[in-house]
């Protein structure tokens, strides 16, 4: 959507003080486009909306783990929510401080593990007990001695099968159950190189609700009644971010609301994703061709489900505007790409203005699990990132479009 820094200028798209006409003219399309200074903006109402609990941030990165993207965040305090070894090794690029980096996932490897108690990541947050049989063995074997961990609660499921997980794999995908929770907190001194400091919940993506947050919470806080020293809970990411105007969700501070009265006697983490820069982010493409067919208007552009997979994967909805608004009549048009997949669709009846080849076009609130989702499906090459300066004044390609050096370069 459309936002302080996503505007328009006299018919023209801008992205802070920069035509976005410009830089598709100058790096060509598809393009991502992202405003730092509305990311930092983002980060700033999220702090501003906990504010009373003065949480530790730790953005996540699996929404978008462009370099210069994570190094500003890194530089205006945020630790890291990693979930894969590459995500830390990318934090740690992007110059997070190891004590500010977490380390989370349903399916975490030894290497994986070993690898982060290297590296002295500050917590791995844990979701099934082979993960903290393994954390305890790899802990001796590194001659670490207290490996901070938090438990993954998943609030929703009591199944008692999650203890007989074994590692790193099963059939319960998010968490450990409440029982479980309870007889690893019982089961402390079985981990003695182990440090339970804390509880974690990531209840899901883009909540639509606080009440499920709050009671979550309340979940945390009975289980940790009987452990006065178990002061941290981290409550994950999941805030939501409005696609379109007329989608109804919680504002951010009705988050920090429902959930500050409840945990004001702890250390408070969260983890923000989609929220930090989803609206700071633009998908930029052309149209290559208009078809009439079945009485419907499409445009064919050059940006694809390879690109941007949301709509094909989730059935999402992203506005599609026009860079240049030439204020023409508009119609409903499907906005599709070149892929050979009936399910390669950016956008169903998106009313735009009439549109010609050669116009460009900007897919909103694309930036995050945008890029990071793509791939090279049609051996099409992954588009090139923009990066616009915090002050809005300057910017600069932060990653380069690939080659086709580039998609055989591991065939050789
Ligand atoms: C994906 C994820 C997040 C971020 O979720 P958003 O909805 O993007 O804020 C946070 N924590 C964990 C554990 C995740 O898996």
């Amino acid at each position: 959507m459309l936002n302080n820094s996503i505007h328009y200028r006299a018919g023209n798209l801008f992205a802070d003080e920069i035509s976005i006409e410009e830089i598709a003219e100058q790096v060509g399309t598809p393009v991502y486009i992202y405003s730092l200074k509305r990311m930092l903006h983002n980060l700033e109402r999220i702090r501003s909306a906990f504010s009373v609990l003065k949480p530790e941030i730790h953005y996540s990165a699996k929404a978008n783990a462009n370099l210069a993207v994570l190094k500003t965040l890194v530089q205006a305090g945020a630790g890291i929510d990693a979930v894969s070894a590459g995500e830390i090794h990318k934090a740690l690029l992007a110059g997070a401080d190891t004590a500010h980096i977490v380390f989370a996932g349903v399916g975490k490897t030894r290497d994986e593990l070993r690898y982060a108690l290297e590296k002295q990541i500050g917590w791995i947050n844990v979701e099934n007990v082979g993960e903290l049989e393994s954390i305890q063995e790899l802990a001796v074997l590194t001659d670490r001695k207290q490996v901070r961990v938090a438990l993954r609660l998943n609030p929703d499921i009591a199944a008692p099968t999650h203890r007989h997980i074994a590692t790193g794999h099963g059939a319960a995908k998010f968490g450990l159950s409440i029982q479980t929770v309870r007889e690893l907190l019982r089961r402390q001194d079985d981990f003695p190189n182990v440090s339970i400091e804390g509880l974690h919940i990531h209840i899901g993506s883009q909540l639509h609700d606080t009440n499920a947050t709050r009671q979550a919470v309340e979940t945390v806080l009975e289980i940790l009644h009987p452990y006065p020293t178990i002061r941290t809970i981290n409550i994950g990411g999941g805030l939501a971010v409005a696609y379109s105007a007329e989608e109804p969700i919680p504002s951010w501070d009705d988050f920090g609301a429902a959930v500050t009265p409840l945990l004001k006697d702890y250390q408070v983490i969260l983890e923000p994703g989609r929220s930090v820069i989803a609206d700071a982010g633009l998908f930029v493409i052309s149209v290559l061709y208009t078809k009439e067919q079945g009485g419907e208007h499409l445009l064919i552009t050059d940006g694809s489900m390879a690109e941007l997979i949301r709509p094909a994967l989730y059935e999402a909805h992203h506005m599609i505007v026009p860079v240049a608004d030439y204020k023409r009549d508009k119609r409903l048009y499907h906005v599709v790409g070149p892929v050979c997949e009936s399910a390669d669709a950016l956008g169903h009846n998106i009313e735009i203005q009439a549109t010609v080849t050669n116009e460009k076009l900007a897919v909103l609130t694309a930036g995050a699990y945008g890029m990071v989702m793509s791939s090279n499906y049609n051996q099409r090459l992954r588009p090139p990132e923009v990066v616009i300066s915090p002050d809005g004044q300057s910017w600069q390609v932060a990653r380069q479009r690939e080659t086709w050096a580039d998609l055989v370069s591991h065939e050789q």
